[in-house]
């Protein structure tokens, strides 16, 4: 099926290269792979299939570039970050479009991302020169110790599609106001987005070498590999699933690199029945359906109070009615297609099995193939139970699954019945509810009567096999950063 894209206003924006040391470059060995437009099949262009040759190019060149880099200004970084902000700001309907192109997320999902990717260059430019150290009254006589706060050096980080633009600044940002120099693999489905957003970095001034994207298919593995483990990298950012996760930081043992993950979730959503209905439903949407259901702090196991189950399943379902399924550009349209064909066959497998098992479809429950072969039917199943596939492993899709639960007990036991813990939602009116169920939940974020949680304010994370290590907010820098401590001995106080 055909569908328009709209031009890029700054066509110059639109890059098949990779950016080493500064400058856009091909893979030495002239290889290519090409990026497809998930609503359709189209072609959208190619990039360089970097092998670990190229891609060790790129990390010689952060390490370069890394020794005059930390010894720049705080203030210094902190503008150029600014500048970069600023850029992308200007920028942001080329960089939604680049989004909706390559990801398939409707438009106005992607402008909100083009935002949201941009608010971390901006908070980050903000916290580059506040990186504060400490002196520490010593328990030795004639002793002093300072503290003082170093880049870690040179990082590497590898990032997923479903944000193809936020993922990236969320590690970029606090990594440039840190000091270190990095280089980003880029995702294989989405790096036309990452690509404008690197030109842009260049054009704000960031020096060659510190900034590095690159991107590869076939050699993801032993291009993954490098990057884990080679003596240059003293640091590695991953966001993306559980399994690729273990693996990497199996690697990044090897040489006992820093390491943060940003993992899987599995999130719960649960809906007490002294809530406000209507205020929950719109929670849950929102958080269910976000991206099409491929967020990692989607709802993926909606569990409401059986006094109001019923209730509650009309008026969502009511609401999923309403959606207009198409390509991200097409005017109306509110949810896009998955990402590719696999994500959807993963999709109605779970929609499979929670049918046989016995679960009732309200809406949807089958592929959109009418549309383009990548969407599915935004669905919603109720008569849900723990024996389902969909309970226990991460749906990545729009398929809303709704529980009855009891007991504030019982519903929390299920909920903390997971391996992975990113996220959890409650919508509840008793206060003291409120701090129980957000006290025993085991995840990193808890969004209490809402299904926004995602803010450059807030530390983003989890616990669990989603991972450790907080992105955005005070905390993020933390992440790029060590400690050193100064002993100064033999200080006479005879003042
Ligand atoms: P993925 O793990 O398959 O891919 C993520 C990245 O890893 C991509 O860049 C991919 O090319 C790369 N990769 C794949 N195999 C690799 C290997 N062997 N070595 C090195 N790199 C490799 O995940 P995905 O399907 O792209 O993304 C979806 C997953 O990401 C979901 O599980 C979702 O929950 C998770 N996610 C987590 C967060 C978070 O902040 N916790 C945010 C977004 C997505």
């Amino acid at each position: 099926m055909g569908h328009t894209v709209p031009e890029l206003k700054d066509k110059s924006l639109f890059i098949e290269k990779c950016l080493v040391n500064g400058e856009w470059v091909l893979a030495d060995s002239g290889e290519f792979f090409e990026v497809r437009d998930p609503s359709n099949g189209d072609l959208i262009g190619t990039c360089p299939e970097f092998n670990t040759h190229d891609a060790e190019k790129a990390i010689l060149s952060a390490a370069a570039a890394f020794p005059s880099f930390r010894r720049t200004l705080a203030r210094d970084r902190a503008r150029m970050l600014r500048r970069w902000y600023q850029l992308m700001a200007d920028s942001a309907e080329d960089i939604a479009t680049l989004i909706t192109w390559e990801n398939g997320k409707a438009i106005a999902e992607a402008r909100g991302e083009a935002a949201f990717a941009a608010s971390f260059l901006e908070w980050f430019s903000e916290e580059a020169p506040r990186v504060y150290g400490d002196t520490i009254p010593s328990s030795v006589t004639g002793n002093r110790v300072i503290v003082t706060k170093e880049p870690v050096g040179v990082c590497t980080f590898v990032t997923p599609w479903n944000f193809p633009a936020a993922m990236i600044t969320r590690k970029v940002g606090p990594a440039l106001a840190a000091g270190c120099t990095v280089i980003v693999k880029t995702p294989a489905e989405t790096p036309f987005t990452a690509n404008a957003i690197a030109e842009l970095a260049r054009r704000a001034g960031i020096p060659n070498g510190v900034l590095n994207f690159i991107t590869t298919n076939r050699n993801v593995a032993v291009v993954g590999e490098l990057l884990a483990t080679h003596p240059a990298v003293r640091k590695v950012s991953f966001t993306g699933s559980t399994a690729v996760g273990r693996l990497l930081m199996r690697q990044a043992s090897s040489t006992v690199k820093r390491v943060s993950w940003e993992l899987g979730g599995n999130a719960p959503f649960i809906v007490f029945d002294d809530a406000d209905i209507d205020a929950a439903v719109t929670g849950a949407i929102l958080s269910k359906f976000r991206g099409s259901g491929q967020t990692c702090i989607c709802a993926n196991r909606i569990y409401i109070q059986s006094t109001i189950y019923n209730q509650f399943a009309q008026k969502f379902a009511d609401e999923v009615r309403k959606f207009k399924v198409g390509p991200g550009f097409e005017a109306g349209v509110t949810h896009g297609p998955l990402i590719h064909q696999r994500a959807v066959d993963k999709v109605h497998q779970h929609v499979q099995d929670a049918m046989t098992k016995g679960a009732t479809v309200l809406v949807g429950g089958e592929r959109a193939s009418e549309i383009g072969n990548n969407f599915y039917l935004p669905t919603v199943l109720t008569n849900v139970t723990s024996e389902m596939q969909i309970s226990c492993e991460e749906t990545f899709g729009p398929v809303a699954g709704l529980f009855a639960f009891q007991t504030e007990k019982d519903v929390v036991e299920q909920a903390n019945s997971s391996d992975v813990g990113l996220a959890a939602y409650f919508y509840t009116a008793d206060i003291k509810r409120v701090m129980r169920v957000a006290e025993a939940l085991e995840v990193g974020m808890v969004g209490v009567n809402t299904g926004l949680i995602s803010d450059v304010a807030s530390p983003f994370g989890g616990v669990k096999q989603s991972g450790f290590g907080r992105e955005g907010s005070k905390y993020g820098i933390e992440e790029f950063i060590q400690v050193k401590t100064m002993t100064l001995g033999g200080v006479q106080s005879h003042l």
